[in-house]
């Protein structure tokens, strides 16, 4: 993709937007664009630098992603609201052609990668609890105060904010600016995330700990969950790509799969709640450190009507009335409101499903069930607004146990996967 019309291809200590913005590191990449940690030169301070591929259509989505990044950071000068800021927007002209460019503030390590480094067993639920309060607040906020719909919400999209301010205390951090290209290090300085070096350091204190009094491996596990006590679970909500106006909507299927409301399979319309429901896919695979519907194809049906099977599976039946009023609603239902080729359901519950297959503790269980399932609802209209859902009392509560640690066995089996149910 590094060709013309692709993306830029950077190098440390390159210089944007009339050398304001020293290039440092790779912070990731998407279909749009590679993110660069860059040092602000007028800020002292460490920002994100996103470089769109050069092509039209790319510039287009770009410029559509800084008017709705511009109303979001207009609207919120204290930045307080739980939504990345734009700092800034320039071009910038490469052999690849010409690259819109965003500045944004620096955040740390997604969701994703949090839930992936606690090695998919599920976060404790006190940090559950304070990511959800973040998210919820970054929905109100979008939602209530500007009318935009994210349509993309799931752990990837979600940043951590980093409590370390880099360029302030760039020892504790390991940041040090590179303000000149290096001569031949393109490796640049070491810039690892917060979380990325605790459980490194974790890492070896449980391995020395292994070598030296031959400490159980049960020990090793603890160490790498233990070590997220110490980090403070603030989030923000990025990636505004694909958002949309409740008014002024752009396409028909949104969201990732795995995410995506009934509403949006069934082409019923949306509105914000198809981000309530997201947020509950998000909510539940913080907690258990799995995707909350995972559907995939299979003999005689589609990776839709696998969607809806496994919904009705772990909420109940789809009320007829919701089941057939889509566009699309006779793809998959007949009209008494059953699903076509997935004739037999196994029918779960949310707080058994917590209890059997997540070794949830009851109470925790049925807690945690009864802040999700509202969310949940097949009604769309029915669904708690981001405001209402910030003050279910679910959110105040602490249990003082967190979840039950699983062990090394549960880890291993929670590759299953959830769409075999109604095999
Ligand atoms: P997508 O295909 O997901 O739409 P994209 O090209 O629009 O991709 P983003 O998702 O905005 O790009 O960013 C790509 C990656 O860069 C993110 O997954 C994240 O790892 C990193 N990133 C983005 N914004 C920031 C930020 N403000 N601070 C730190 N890292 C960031
Ligand atoms: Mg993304
Ligand atoms: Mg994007």
């Amino acid at each position: 993709s590094y060709r013309k019309g692709g993306y830029h291809a950077v190098r440390v200590g390159d210089p944007f937007n009339s050398g304001r913005y020293i290039a440092q590191r790779k912070l990731g990449w998407g279909q749009f664009s590679t993110v660069w940690l860059a040092y602000d030169t007028h800020s002292s301070k460490f920002v994100a630098l996103k470089i769109q591929k050069s092509a039209a259509q790319f510039t287009q989505a770009a410029l559509h992603e800084i008017e709705v990044l511009s109303v979001i950071t207009n609207g919120d000068p204290s930045n307080s609201n739980c939504v990345v800021q734009l700092i800034d927007q320039f071009k910038h002209s490469g052999p690849n052609g010409q690259h819109q460019c965003m500045v944004l503030e620096f955040l740390g390590d997604s969701l994703l990668r949090l839930i992936r480094y606690n090695r998919y067993k599920g976060l404790k639920l006190n940090k559950v609890r304070e990511i959800c309060k973040c998210i919820l607040t970054g929905l109100d906020y979008l939602h209530r105060e500007l009318g935009i719909i994210h349509t993309d919400l799931k752990p990837e999209n979600i940043l951590l904010v980093s409590t370390i301010d880099p360029a302030k205390d760039p020892i504790r951090s390991g940041l040090k600016p590179i303000i000149e290209r290096p001569e031949c290090n393109l490796n640049g300085g070491s810039t690892m995330s917060i979380i990325e070096k605790k459980l490194k350091r974790r890492a070896r204190n449980a391995v020395a700990k292994i070598s030296g009094r031959r400490a159980s491996m049960g020990g090793a596990l603890q160490n790498s969950e233990r070590c997220l006590d110490g980090i403070d679970m603030r989030c923000k909500v990025v990636d505004f790509g694909n958002a949309c106006w409740a008014d002024k909507q752009f396409a028909e299927e949104i969201q990732t799969r795995q995410y995506r409301a009934p509403e949006v399979i069934l082409r019923s319309g949306y509105s914000f709640s198809v981000d309530m429901w997201s947020f509950a896919c998000t909510a539940f695979e913080l907690a258990t450190g799995e995707m909350m519907f995972a559907p995939k194809d299979g003999q005689g049906f589609g990776e839709d009507e696998d969607h809806l099977a496994l919904m009705m599976e772990l909420l109940g039946k789809m009320p007829r009335k919701i089941a057939i009023g889509g566009a699309q609603s006779k793809e998959f239902f007949d009209r008494h409101g059953d699903l076509k080729r997935i004739r037999r359901l196994k029918f779960w519950s949310l707080d058994r499903l917590l209890v059997d297959r997540f070794k949830f503790a009851e109470t925790d269980a049925k807690e945690f069930a009864e802040f999700l399932s509202p969310l949940l609802d097949f009604t769309p209209e029915k669904r708690p607004t981001a405001q209402q859902c910030l003050q279910h009392p679910w959110l105040n509560l602490s249990s003082s146990t967190g979840k039950k640690m699983t062990n090394e066995a549960d880890v291993e089996n929670l590759d299953a996967g959830m769409s075999k149910l109604h095999v």
